[in-house]
């Protein structure tokens, strides 16, 4: 059986690949392995996103090598790396920077090395409205990418409601991009088509979550947000959550067979236009 980690972080400054190892371990099979900042590689500037990426594919190759794990990859900008990077840059350059960023994973996704654009968007605490106008810009302009590589883009965002997903379903539309391509990570539970616009809830493996989110159909894919952060330990999920938490619902029935092939392997396949083994 297919059981998929949509969102997950692996530092080889810490776990790394033996939190890959606790994945497959646990019945894992495949994972989006999602960029974000490293301390190690500090981005004060477009060039540096090079370097950055680069720990991320490492690190995918890594847990290749070592597991019979599938490992997809989504690369972006960090939302808060904007708010950096305008410190010191001021305004435009760092919205260049951002785009270059984009620039630089639209390579990746090209030459098959990433699936998808992300973590991007936009702070989940309040800003500024110009703060805000340059992220959605930043988005919008990935999306236009995405839709001409084909390609998926991974949202990071404050908490949505069904407003923000119409918001961000419109700017998917302006860039002719299917909001089936827009996954929403760390989603609330909105799984009603009605309430999320199309876009793709990518939601936490708690108990309560899931419950909430099957009551609109399984339409939508898990996730730990496992960010292997030897600071934030238990800031979220431990790696082998999914694939724990998955068999549990299926022992208890809170979730069928025919719906953790939708959320493990059909969505999955769909929203990313990869092939599960
Ligand atoms: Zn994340």
């Amino acid at each position: 059986m297919a059981v998929f980690d949509n969102h997950i972080h692996l530092r080889a400054s810490f776990k790394g690949v033996e939190a890959a190892k606790l994945f497959e371990r646990a019945g894992g099979t495949a994972m989006l392995l999602t960029h974000s900042p490293y301390a190690e590689a500090p981005v004060t500037r477009a060039d540096d996103y090079a370097k950055a990426y680069g720990l991320t594919l490492e690190m995918a190759q890594a847990v290749r090598a070592a597991t019979h794990l599938q490992v997809f990859v989504a690369l972006g900008p960090y939302p808060v790396e904007f708010i950096h990077l305008r410190e010191t840059l001021g305004h435009e350059s760092a919205m260049e920077s951002m785009e270059r960023a984009i620039d630089l994973a639209a390579t990746h996704i090209r030459e098959g090395r990433a699936v998808a654009f992300g973590e991007i968007g936009r702070p989940h605490f309040p800003v500024g409205a110009e703060i805000i106008r340059a992220c959605n810009d930043i988005v919008l302009y990935a999306m236009a990418q995405a839709k001409s590589l084909g390609s998926a883009v991974v949202l990071h965002t404050e908490d949505p409601t069904p407003a923000t997903f119409a918001e961000f379903a419109a700017m998917a539309a302006q860039a002719r991009l299917e909001p089936r391509y827009v996954v929403k990570h760390h989603s609330t539970p909105l799984t009603r088509p009605e309430d999320n616009s199309g876009l793709v809830p990518s939601i936490l493996a708690k108990e309560e979550l899931a419950a909430q989110a099957l009551k609109g159909g399984a339409r939508f894919l898990l996730e730990t947000d496992y960010i292997d952060d030897p600071d934030r330990p238990g800031a979220v999920l431990g790696p082998a959550t999914v694939p724990k938490k998955t068999r549990a619902w299926l022992e208890k029935g809170l979730l069928t067979e025919e719906q953790a092939w939708s959320i493990h392997h059909d969505m999955p396949e769909r929203t990313y236009r990869i092939e599960m083994d």
